[in-house]
């Protein structure tokens, strides 16, 4: 396994469309939650592709100027998650190459499982890395490839690699999007207003420039866009569904439909399902904002106790989680959350939380409530367990460091200093999402890896 790799992040595609880097932009703002580390677009002109990336948000990246030398009818954008100790400039997307066909650009959402394999055969062959991401692999697998057409070349690449990947390609005149045949990861399809299209990780991208959700991009499928033409697609692979659960869990965005199902149903879900299992009494539900919302709002009316915004979070503040050392995120989370201390004093209170990975969040959260005058504080996480790390995108950190995976949930719960904790089953999991056991990837929870 390498050790950076192309973690939880989005990808855009526009295609068709005279502002098609304008859209890219918007695009990629509503999806700037799937990474905040870096930002990047390449745009075509049919004659050229340029590309302008940095570290930062969306916003701060790109201002009206740039956007402007980013011209053309096409563009494929992308933002990245950060990766513990790794802040190179280097590793933001899309990734671009010139080789004997012309240029590419690549934006990349997964992770390959095969990485060091392809890229150490690949060296011994004479090549040359300048980055640590696993999407470089794919521009030597193409510029090597023997077929004479690009599109030959992306199939050759794409069949000698393995693990999840939703990508997009883009051409000096064409666009290629692609999901592996687990689908792993999500990649939707939409029609612009204009009658372009466009393939992002997320639906909410899709409201936010006026597309129209037409379908997901299937698992194994390569979508081909041509000017003037309606998409072409190749079933590459057969498709064997095991989409990430986690997507649901935490991080799409409540007003997208992942994997044709809205996020933000299946976690009022999640909070019914642990309601009805998890039953407790306390005076108030209190979602830990933003992730516990939903479920919360769903344990509140699923239980009948009153929802109450018991804690309040400062948006100016990024996620917690992004902090490569234990000691920053500690602080992170002191200035990300706040109680509502008129609100709690002296009340029994069921804390919701999507998940619990190192414990950090929960054991300080517990803390503050009852430093704030909280009677009793339980906390309910809208997901089983986290014992195992996810090796196909989701950005986890190794199996000693999960709390879950060293503790019981009854050592959990005393470690966060909680009255009581309990999580939910895979199997109320799977019913909230409408699933069948086999098409999900649930290894983060169970250690049941696929590939
Ligand atoms: P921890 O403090 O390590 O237990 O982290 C738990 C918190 O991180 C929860 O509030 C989750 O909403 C959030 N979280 C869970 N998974 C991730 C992830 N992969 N990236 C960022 N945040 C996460």
């Amino acid at each position: 396994m390498l050790e950076n790799m192309n973690e939880k992040c989005a990808v855009v595609g526009i295609f068709g469309h005279e502002e098609a880097s304008k859209l890219a932009y918007f695009s990629l703002h509503s999806l700037q939650h799937r990474g905040q580390e870096a930002a990047g677009i390449s745009a075509s002109d049919g004659k050229k592709l340029r590309t302008i990336k940095d570290r930062g948000l969306v916003t701060q990246v790109f201002d009206q100027e740039k956007l402007s030398t980013l011209s053309g009818r096409s563009a494929v954008g992308h933002t990245r998650y950060s990766t513990a100790g790794d802040d190179s400039i280097l590793d933001a997307q899309p990734v671009f190459a010139r080789y004997d066909l012309g240029e590419m650009a690549i934006v990349h959402n997964g992770n390959l499982t095969n990485a060091k394999e392809v890229r150490d055969a690949l060296i011994e062959k004479g090549a040359i890395f300048q980055t640590f991401m696993d999407t470089e692999n794919l521009i030597h697998l193409i510029a090597k490839s023997s077929k004479e057409k690009l599109l030959d070349r992306i199939i050759d690449a794409v069949q000698r690699i393995e693990g999840a990947f939703s990508l997009v390609f883009l051409s000096r005149t064409k666009m290629f999007a692609m999901r592996d045949r687990f689908g792993f990861r999500p990649l939707s399809l939409g029609r612009l207003q204009n009658g372009g299209y466009v393939v992002a990780s997320e639906t909410c991208a899709f409201d936010l420039i006026g597309a129209e959700f037409i379908r997901d991009v299937e698992p194994g499928e390569l979508l081909i866009f041509e000017e003037d033409k309606a998409p072409q697609s190749i079933k590459i692979f057969k498709p064997e569904p095991k989409r990430c659960i986690f997507e649901y869990v935490y991080f799409a965005r409540p007003d997208s439909n992942v994997f044709g199902q809205s996020v933000y149903e299946a976690r009022k879900n999640m909070g019914r399902e642990l309601a009805a299992i998890k039953p407790v009494e306390a005076d108030m539900v209190v979602p830990v904002p933003d992730g516990g919302v939903p479920a919360a709002i769903g344990y509140a009316q699923a239980s009948g106790i009153p929802y109450e915004m018991g804690i309040m979070r400062n948006h100016y503040v990024g996620r917690t989680f992004i902090e490569p050392t234990q000691e920053m995120r500690d602080l992170k989370v002191k200035m990300k959350l706040s109680p509502m201390v008129d609100l709690i004093k002296g009340k029994s209170l069921v804390v919701v939380d999507d998940s619990i990975v190192r414990g950090t969040t929960s054991r300080r959260i517990v803390r503050m409530l009852k430093e704030a005058g909280a009677k009793e504080v339980h906390m309910r996480i809208s997901s089983p367990p986290t014992t195992d790390p996810c090796f196909y995108g989701v950005d986890t950190p190794d199996k000693e460091k999960l709390i879950a995976s060293n503790m019981s949930v009854e050592e959990i719960c005393e470690y966060i200093e909680a009255d009581s904790l309990a999580y939910l089953s895979e199997d109320a999991l799977l019913r909230s999402v409408n699933a069948q056991n086999e098409s999900y990837c649930t290894a983060c929870f169970t250690g049941k890896y696929i590939v």
